[in-house]
C-alpha cells in the first residue's frame, strides 16, 4: 500500500469507527437509520445475508467496543440450530412490523443465513410504556449485546467481566423493565449490524401473486404487525376470548433523575386482593376506584392501572355509561383532561406525594402520554401458519408477537411469548429450508408447537436460559413435536396444483 492509499485507508477506518460509536449511542429511529446508512457508505457495504454481511462489516470497524459485539454475534450466529447457514441461504424472509416481536424474529432469520428484509409503517420508534420482562428475555438480550446502564439497556460494549464490576444490579437480575421503544431500539441496532434491510414508513398492504414484472418475491412472510393484523384476511381466523369489563389507563412522566425521584420506589404490581386496605383508603380520600396498580421507574415514570367503570363516570372521566366497551372507550366519550386529573390523583396517592413534579412525557402526536383503554377482548389467531402455491412458487406464511397471541398484559406475558413465538417461526423457516420434510409436515410440526405457547409461564419453561434458541426442544421441556398431523391441517395449504 503506498503512503497516500495508506493514510485514506486510515482515515476511513477512523470514520467507520467514529460512526459505528454515534450508531451504538443513537437513540431515535432516525438517527439509527442515518447513522446505519452513513456507515455502510464509509465501508462500501449493502445489507445483504449474514454470510456475506457480517465477515465485511468486522472486518471495517476494528474499535474494542465492536470487537465485543462480534464476538457475542459469533458465539451466536455459531449455535448448532442456525446450522451455518445451510438451511437458510435461499431463502427470502420479509418481516411486516417492526415491533420488539418482528425484530427478535428478523434476527433469528438473519442468522439463519436467510435475506430479510423488515418493513414498518411508522417513521418513529415513540412507545414509551415499560414492559416487564421474563428471566429468559433479560438473558436473551444481554446475549445480543444489550448492556443495562443505570435503569436502561443499551447496545454498547458489554464484556462480562464489566458487566459483573460496573452493572452488578442487572446481573444480579433486579433490573426486569425496559421502554417499548428501547427495547426496538437494541434489537433494531442488532439487526442491521447483522445486515437485515429495514425500510420505515413502508406498510404492507396485501399479498400479490407471483408474476414475470420483475416485483419482489419471499419466500416466508411473517407478520409482526400487531393485535390487529392484516393477515387475519389472509387465512389467519382470529378467536376472541372474552373477560369481564376491563379497562386500563396507562401514564408516562418524565423522568428528571432527580435524587427525590430516585428515591421512590417503584410498585411491581398492587393487586386489590393483596392490599384491600390501601385501595378502600384511595377511594375513601380521593374518589377513585383501582382493582391493580404498577409503577416502573424506567426512562420514564411509567404508571399502569385499571380503574373501575363507576368511578371513571363519578368523575366525570367518561361522558356518559355504555354497555359496549368500544362506545364507553370512544374518545368522543373521554375527558381528557378529566383523565388526566384522575391519573394524577391515583399517582399522588400510590406515591405518598413523593414524585411532585409530575410532568406529563408526550405520545406520539405530540400529546401527554395518558391512554385509556379496554381489554375485555383478546384476540388469538386459530392457526400459527399457513402455505401458499402458485405458479410453482411456494410461500410460507407465519404470524408471531401479538398478531399471532395477544396478552393478557398484566401477566406481563406480551413480550415473552412473543419472542418464544419468534423463534418457533424461525424455526419453521429453519425446517422449510431444510427442505427434508413436505410442506404439510412443517405446517404440522409448526402448529403442534403453537399448541404450547397460550400455556407458557416462566415457571414451566426450562430453566437453563442461556440454552434457548430457536430450536423448540431447548425451550419446552414437554414437547411434542407430532401433536398435529399432516392429515389434520390440510386446509392450510392452498396450492394451484393438487397436494
Ligand atoms: P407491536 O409492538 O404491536 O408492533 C407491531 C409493529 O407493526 C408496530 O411497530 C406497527 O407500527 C407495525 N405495523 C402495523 N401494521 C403494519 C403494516 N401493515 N405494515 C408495516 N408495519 C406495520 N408485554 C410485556 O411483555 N410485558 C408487560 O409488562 C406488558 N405490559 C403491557 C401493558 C399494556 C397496557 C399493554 C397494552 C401491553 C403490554 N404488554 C406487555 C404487551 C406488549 O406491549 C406487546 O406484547 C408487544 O409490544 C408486542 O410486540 P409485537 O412486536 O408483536 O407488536
Amino acid at each position: 500500500m503506498d503512503p497516500s492509499t495508506r493514510k485514506s485507508h486510515g482515515h476511513d477506518q477512523a470514520l467507520a469507527s467514529d460512526t459505528f460509536d454515534k450508531f451504538c449511542n443513537a437513540s431515535t429511529l432516525k438517527d439509527i437509520l442515518g447513522l446505519y446508512r452513513q456507515l455502510c457508505s464509509v465501508c462500501k457495504l449493502v445489507p445483504t445475508n449474514f454470510h456475506e454481511f457480517f465477515p465485511k462489516i468486522r472486518g471495517k470497524i476494528p474499535s474494542w467496543r465492536a470487537e465485543e459485539l462480534w464476538s457475542r454475534f459469533e458465539k451466536k450466529a455459531a449455535e448448532k440450530c442456525y446450522a451455518r447457514g445451510r438451511y437458510g441461504g435461499n431463502t427470502k424472509v420479509l418481516i411486516i412490523g417492526g415491533g420488539p416481536c418482528g425484530l427478535r424474529a428478523a434476527i433469528d432469520a438473519q442468522l439463519l443465513g436467510a435475506k430479510v428484509v423488515v418493513i414498518e409503517k411508522r417513521e418513529k420508534f415513540s412507545r414509551n410504556n415499560v414492559l416487564h420482562l421474563w428471566p429468559f428475555v433479560i438473558t436473551d438480550l444481554r446475549a445480543l449485546g444489550a448492556k443495562e446502564d443505570g435503569h436502561e439497556f443499551n447496545l454498547g460494549f458489554c464484556s462480562d467481566k464489566f458487566f459483573a464490576v460496573l452493572y452488578g444490579k442487572f446481573c444480579a437480575g433486579s433490573i426486569d423493565h425496559i421502554s417499548i421503544r428501547q427495547i426496538q431500539c437494541i434489537l433494531l441496532k442488532v439487526a442491521l449490524l447483522l445486515g437485515v434491510e429495514f425500510y420505515e414508513g413502508v406498510g404492507f398492504q396485501g399479498l400479490v401473486e407471483p408474476s414475470s414484472s420483475g416485483v419482489m418475491m419471499f419466500d416466508v412472510i411473517l407478520g409482526a404487525d400487531g393485535r390487529r393484523t392484516i393477515l387475519s384476511s389472509e387465512g389467519f381466523k382470529r378467536k376472541a376470548l372474552r373477560a369481564k369489563l376491563a379497562i386500563a389507563i396507562t401514564a408516562n412522566f418524565i423522568n428528571k433523575h432527580t435524587e427525590a425521584e430516585a428515591k421512590v420506589e417503584e410498585i411491581s404490581g398492587v393487586s386489590y386482593i393483596f392490599r384491600q386496605q390501601f385501595f378502600q383508603d384511595m377511594d375513601e380520600s380521593m374518589g377513585i376506584a383501582l382493582e391493580n396498580i404498577v409503577y416502573y421507574k424506567d426512562e420514564t415514570h411509567y404508571f399502569v392501572m385499571t380503574p373501575k367503570k363507576q368511578s371513571l363516570l363519578e368523575k366525570r372521566v367518561l361522558y356518559q355509561d355504555f354497555p359496549e366497551p368500544e362506545l364507553l372507550l370512544a374518545p368522543e366519550n373521554v375527558d381528557q383532561e378529566a383523565l388526566q386529573r384522575f391519573t394524577m390523583e391515583a399517582i399522588v396517592f400510590a406515591t405518598d406525594n413523593r414524585l411532585p413534579e409530575l410532568e406529563f412525557a408526550l405520545n406520539h402526536y405530540g400529546q401527554p402520554d395518558v391512554a385509556v383503554f379496554d381489554f375485555t377482548t383478546m384476540y388469538a389467531s386459530e392457526n400459527a401458519c399457513r402455505a401458499v402455491q402458485r405458479k410453482g412458487h411456494k410461500l410460507l406464511i407465519g404470524l408471531v408477537g401479538d398478531a399471532l397471541l395477544e396478552p393478557f398484559w398484566p401477566t406481563g406475558s406480551g413480550c415473552a411469548r412473543g419472542f418464544l413465538g419468534s423463534y418457533d417461526a424461525i424455526w419453521m423457516t429453519r425446517q422449510w429450508g431444510k427442505g427434508l420434510n413436505s410442506v404439510l409436515e412443517v405446517l404440522a410440526e409448526r402448529e403442534s408447537i403453537y399448541r404450547l405457547l397460550g400455556q407458557t409461564t416462566p415457571e414451566n419453561l426450562s430453566k437453563d436460559h442461556n440454552q434457548f434458541n430457536i430450536d423448540p426442544r431447548t425451550r419446552y421441556p414437554k414437547i411434542n413435536l407430532g401433536a398435529v398431523n399432516a392429515r389434520q391441517i390440510t386446509y392450510l395449504y392452498d396450492s394451484d396444483v393438487p397436494i
